[in-house]
């Protein structure tokens, strides 16, 4: 199968080839002809599967083959993505697989000047990319009119949903037209998942690919166990055994973040944090220093670095297991991108110990542990059993904690 074979434009193609993607990949090979047909979707693959472009490539087709251009302050496609970072993400792929087509499109989140954002839009956008908070503000500035609205998208709607988005949600279904294309993608299918999509997807086409199948085969898990005083000098230990690689560290708060930064750079690492408290700007800068391999350790909570895409990541180390045991799915996500190989090593302390458990159920299997020379724990880390029950399903709820951290 190849991206022809999927009947996509001229132009597209020529777009994927510039990206040196081979072949489409198989939630691509799935997802592509079904938007093209003009059916609502409802998508499910693992991280790092290549959702952006299965659901951009169609809608780029479907904008510059038919229906009108947009008018002064109007869209017609909204992508809402859960945090900027993402949306700044998607975004880039929506220009860079646009590049040969003659469409507009812009991106809108919080923590930067909404003035500009409402000046770009009077101009009318094929497609905005935004953060659910922002395109409300947007709307009530009246910046943004949905009259000619098509197609809605709402990536990643698991997190989405974890962060407590869904009354905004629910405000924006409102106020867009009821005839559209509607398009969810996910990582995980959750029930809750499910229950949003019942009011949002009409008549769907249900993909979903290897969902049962949680964490991805090529990624290594190790479980350190390690005194919670120590873990700051095994980090150090480990990159001293792996100087040339790139690293992305998770801690479980923004303090933490900034003081591990704070003692690796005085152990002579360059590192930096990016986090809710960093300003718009800062996070943009040090992602890219990141990717462009200017510092090699970079630092995160778990919602600054959802769904980040940064390629060929060979190591994810979570200095601290998360609050939420689905977040370790998306963690590791973070490296094995696009089939390669990767690594996941998470210290923990004793204290970390039904966390540890939580998260073996979830991805239903023991993660294999390594006791390092030097780290050796008093008291051995609790042995885990496999526990093979399910987690019973949630209603969605608003998560307080991470409210403020939203757009
Ligand atoms: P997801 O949203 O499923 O986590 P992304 O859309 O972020 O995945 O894509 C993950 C990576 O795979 C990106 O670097 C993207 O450029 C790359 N990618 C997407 N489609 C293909 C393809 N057909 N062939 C090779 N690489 C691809
Ligand atoms: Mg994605």
């Amino acid at each position: 199968m190849t991206f022809s074979d999927l009947k996509l434009s001229e132009p597209l193609i020529k777009a994927v080839k510039a990206r040196k993607y081979d072949d489409p990949s198989p939630i691509q090979i799935e997802t592509i002809p079904a938007i093209l047909s003009g059916r609502d979707v409802l998508a499910a693959s693992q991280t790092g599967t290549g959702k952006t472009a299965a659901y951009t490539l169609p809608i780029l087709d479907l904008l510059s083959s038919k229906g009108n251009r947009a008018i002064s302050n109007h869209v017609r496609t909204l992508i809402l993505a859960p945090t900027r970072e993402l949306a700044a993400q998607i975004y880039d792929s929506v220009v860079n697989y646009g590049r040969f087509l003659d469409l507009k499109s812009t991106v809108a989140y919080g923590g930067m000047k909404i003035n500009p954002q409402m000046i770009r839009m009077t101009k009318g956008m094929d497609i905005l990319v935004a953060t659910p908070g922002r395109l409300l503000d947007l709307y009530r500035q009246n910046a943004v009119k949905f009259e000619q609205l098509e197609i809605l998208v709402l990536d990643e709607a698991d997190r989405m949903l974890n962060l407590g988005f869904s009354e905004e949600i629910s405000e924006i279904l409102k106020l867009i037209p009821s005839k559209r294309q509607t398009l969810m993608f996910t990582a995980t299918f959750s029930d809750e998942v499910k229950s949003l999509a019942s009011g949002l997807v009409k008549n769907p086409i249900e993909i979903s690919i290897n969902p049962q199948e949680i964490t991805v085969d090529s990624i290594s898990q190790w479980v350190y166990p390690v005194d919670k005083m120590k873990k700051t000098a095994l980090f150090i230990q480990l990159l001293k055994r792996k100087p040339n690689d790139r690293v992305l560290v998770f801690t479980k708060t923004k303090n933490r973040a900034d003081h591990l930064v704070q003692k690796l750079e005085k152990a002579g690492f360059s590192a930096v944090a990016i986090h809710g408290d960093k300003s718009q700007g800062n996070r943009t800068r040090s992602l890219e220093e990141f990717k462009s391999g200017i510092v090699s350790i970079l630092v995160a909570t778990d919602l600054a670095a959802r769904g980040l895409d940064i390629d060929g990541l060979p190591l994810v180390v979570n200095f601290d297991l998360p609050h939420l045991k689905e977040d370790y799915i998306h963690r590791i996500g973070r490296t094995g991108r696009a089939g390669a190989v990767g690594q996941a090593i998470s210290f923990v302390s004793d204290d970390e110990f039904l966390k540890l458990k939580d998260i073996e159920r979830l991805t239903k299997q023991v993660i294999d542990r390594i006791v390092i020379p030097g780290f050796e724990l008093e008291t051995p880390l609790r042995e885990s059993k496999l526990d093979v029950r399910p987690f019973k399903p949630k209603k969605p709820k608003k998560n307080k904690k991470e409210n403020n951290l939203k757009d």
